[in-house]
């Protein structure tokens, strides 16, 4: 009975397709049977990818005779099993009918086969038909299959895998151990790798490789450096694999003592091992990493041979230190040399690219070099965009992508969207993520809390919140921080509040979180009892931004005292020198509550050069108190500081325009147009029934565009009934007061509100988010829409919380 079983509904293969897989009838026509089995057999076990390759073989396989030769039955039939999408058990058990005695070498000849085919999940399928049957697995068995386990990421099959070599007292042959130590390190469990590599009763190099290897992989950069520290004290000589692996867990680390101290062991190996390409490779990354340029170089130009890796260690180590022009002649120099670039080499030179033009000319090289459609250079193309304002290009590479299948290309649109100020969008791609059957990882989820928090959508933070809830997702203090801001800055500061005491560890920032939420909110005292709580109960050291959270509380509330208290103990207590934004909000505290002198005297006492914040926090001053001589001055020092904030520029402008001054203000726009800046455009949102509005001045693009017009015209008139001027001062431009009037009206938030109030249910809540300041006239209008319509209105501007409820703001009229 011949061995093979013929394939059903096999072809008979076309001469050319024999020809193409180079075993044509001349090369083998004269060949002895043990010749002809070793060429086929190789070329089996080479080309597993090739779905054609079987049936060629098969048809010399059948020609020569050779029906009997287990070892090409086994690959034969492997490779079919690899091409077909699926098998059941009785077609695997038939693949065994014909062989006389099947055993389990036949059997790891089968499972090894499917492996190096890539089919993981058929060596698995076949694992489970082999011992079903009366086949007790081997030392080889084990390690292909918890390899297959890993590779589909399946823990439970790798567990009873484990189990099951438990039971056939496999655990203690060296193979196994180090397949089990890879496995849970691939599932970063190192405890359980740890206790697999504790119970071992040998231990080779090869186990220890596979212990400090597999940490290392896996971004458990301590574990491995210690295991490595444990191997030299067991006197096991390190090998090359477990020195890179160490050396580059030192540069991660920063650990530059430990990485010196093993580069000494280095120079003190056999040669084999000083020459090694991937151990001086590592070397060089680690003194990359460590910013340590000069041996960085020292060990480079001692290698006599260098790879991609070595070159990209270079490059970004120069990237790291700032010298981007050297970092591009290395470049040069790698294409001089003809060296593969490889996707790494370019996410590197695009953190390089310090201006556009460059960017987009490597741009340029990357698509003539064929690594646009990898994802992870088109990550670095979209962070290199999203750095310098060009969202539009982003979205180009982000939508040319080929596949989006890596967290790393959302995740730079997310958070490019939302640094660019386009909240919207980035909540919009966040969904379109997660309809798309993609996880989500911490950076998304803080990119999409972020950008609820910007445009004060709570229900849609809250969603979120639920999504992590279900899927069991850790909430690590930065999660925790993030959703503490976004419940903050949508105005739930209770929820925020839940969060804060449900998390069981807080650092500094989580506390600075909780007080700035308290202080935009309106609850200076809740702000600064949580202060005392961190410092005096919790004991956690302030730092500068604990300092600015409190201090802008105080400002928000007006209590200048409190905030000269808190202002005083930065030195005093902490030792901690105030920088810039600490002395801005002193002087925007002081500044609103009038004592514009006191502020002026404060600046002039300082003991480093006011900056831009400082003298910007005055103006700001100026124009609430109508101060036109001082904010002049102030204006005249902040513009010699060349700032990059159009805002100041349009605070100097209102305060020109309140004066009547026209041809000040045309000077000032005059200023802002020659230096390339732009007033950001003002903008609201309203979210309603599962969806964001947003509305920008004067905007007619909405569908309901007439109703809102109609609606604002209507609350005008009851408006001016109740005795509301515009205040026309607010307009820039050189009008006369009814157009002005007209042009206040248009105001992004008030189409907002307008919008909100025609769609909502009677009696609820309206809740709008403006990406800038409220201006007065604007708040003055909320007060008055809030008691002739009996409803509450939230706005939340770029600074804080207004709650409008019958004619008041709980700002009340500071902010
Ligand atoms: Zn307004
Ligand atoms: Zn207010």
């Amino acid at each position: 009975m011949p061995l093979l079983l013929p394939a059903p509904s096999l072809p008979p293969p076309p001469s050319a397709l024999v020809r193409s897989t180079a075993i044509s009838d001349d090369a083998t026509a004269s060949s002895s049977p043990l010749f002809l089995h070793t060429r086929l057999e190789s070329l089996l076990d080479r080309e597993w990818r090739r779905p054609t390759l079987a049936r060629a073989v098969h048809a010399q396989v059948l020609k020569h005779g050779l029906q009997d030769d287990v070892g090409l039955a086994i690959r034969l039939h492997a490779h079919y099993v690899a091409s077909s999408s699926d098998i059941d058990a009785a077609a695997a058990r038939a693949l065994f009918a014909g062989v006389p005695k099947p055993d389990v070498l036949t059997w790891n000849l089968l499972l090894k086969a499917c492996a190096s085919a890539g089919q993981q999940r058929q060596c698995l399928h076949l694992f489970a038909i082999m011992v079903s049957g009366t086949f007790v697995p081997d030392e080889f068995t084990i390690p292909v299959v918890l390899n297959a386990c890993a590779a589909v990421a399946d823990l439970q099959a790798g567990l009873a895998v484990h189990a099951l070599a438990m039971k056939s007292g496999l655990c203690g042959c060296p193979y196994v151990t180090s397949a089990l130590i890879c496995m849970y390190a691939e599932f970063e469990l190192p405890e359980s790798a740890q206790e697999v590599f504790g119970m071992a009763p040998e231990r080779d190099l090869a186990t220890w490789n596979s212990l400090i290897s597999g940490f290392a992989k896996h971004g458990d950069y301590l574990r491995a450096v210690a295991a490595f520290a444990r191997m030299r004290c067991d006197d096991v000589a390190a090998g090359r694999n477990a020195l890179s692996s160490a050396i580059s867990a030192c540069g991660r680390l920063g650990e530059s003592g430990l990485g010196r101290a093993i580069h000494v062991l280095v120079l003190k190996s056999a040669d084999s091992t000083r020459e090694d390409v991937s151990v001086n490779s590592s070397l060089v990354f680690m003194y990359s990493k460590l910013a340590d340029l000069d041996s960085a170089t020292r060990v480079f130009s001692s290698m006599s041979c260098r790879n991609p890796v070595t070159w990209n260690s270079m490059i970004s180590g120069h990237v790291l230190c700032g010298k981007n022009a050297d970092a591009w002649g290395m470049f040069m120099e790698m294409q001089l040399q003809e060296l593969e670039a490889s996707g790494i080499t370019f996410t590197t030179m695009l953190t390089a690219c310090e201006w556009p033009a460059e960017g987009r000319m490597l741009h340029g090289i990357v698509i003539g070099m064929g690594f646009a459609r990898e994802e992870i250079v088109g990550a670095a193309l979209i962070d290199m965009y999203m750095d310098h304002g060009s969202v539009r290009d982003a979205r180009k590479v982000f939508d040319e992508l080929p596949t989006r299948k890596e967290m790393g290309s959302w995740n730079s649109m997310i958070l490019g969207y939302v640094r660019n100020g386009c909240p919207r969008e980035a909540l919009d791609l966040f969904f379109k993520l997660r309809s798309a059957a993609l996880r989500p990882n911490t950076i998304t989820l803080v990119g999409a809390l972020s950008a609820c928090a910007s445009l004060g959508a709570a229900q849609m933070g809250r969603a979120i919140h639920d999504y992590v809830v279900e899927n069991r997702i850790e909430v690590d203090l930065i999660l925790g921080t993030s959703f503490i801001d976004m419940y903050a800055k949508c105005g739930a500061v209770e929820r925020a509040r839940e969060v804060f005491e449900g998390m069981p560890k807080k650092d500094v920032a989580t506390w600075s979180a909780m007080i700035s939420g308290h202080g935009m909110n309106g609850q200076p005292e809740a702000a600064m009892e949580l202060f005392e709580r961190m410092v005096t109960v919790e004991r956690i050291m302030p730092d500068n931004a604990a300092f600015t959270s409190v201090l802008s509380a105080c400002s928000h509330g007006g209590l200048v005292a409190d905030a000269w208290h808190y202002f005083e103990q930065m030195e005093e207590l902490y030792e901690l020198k105030p920088e810039a934004e600490q002395y801005a909000c002193m002087v925007d505290l002081l500044g609103r509550a009038g004592k514009l002198e006191e502020a002026l005297h404060f600046i002039e006492q300082m003991p480093t050069e006011p900056g831009v914040s400082v003298w910007g926090a005055l103006l700001g001053a100026c124009r609430i108190h109508n101060d036109m001589a001082l904010g002049a001055f102030a204006a005249e020092r902040l513009f010699g500081l060349d700032p990059d904030d159009a805002g100041y520029y349009v605070l100097l402008s209102n305060l020109y325009a309140a004066q009547g001054r026209w041809r000040d203000v045309a000077g000032v726009r005059g200023l802002l147009r020659s230096r390339g800046l732009r007033k950001p455009p003002g903008r609201s949102w309203v979210y309603l029934h599962g969806g964001v509005h947003e509305f920008h001045v004067g905007d007619e693009s909405h569908p309901q565009a007439d109703m809102i017009h109609a609606k604002l015209e209507e609350l005008g008139e009851q408006m001016r009934a109740a005795g509301y001027v515009a205040d026309t001062d607010l307009v820039l431009h050189d009008v006369d007061d009814e157009t002005k009037a007209g042009m206040l009206s248009r105001h992004s938030e008030r189409l907002a509100i307008a919008f909100a109030l025609i769609n909502q249910e009677p009696g609820e809540t309206v809740r709008v988010t403006k990406n800038l300041r409220v201006c007065a006239d604007c708040h003055r209008a909320a007060k008055l829409i809030s008691a002739i319509t009996g409803r509450r209105i939230v706005l939340r501007d770029a600074r804080r919380f207004h709650h409008f409820e019958d004619g008041r703001c709980s700002c009340r009229d500071y902010w």
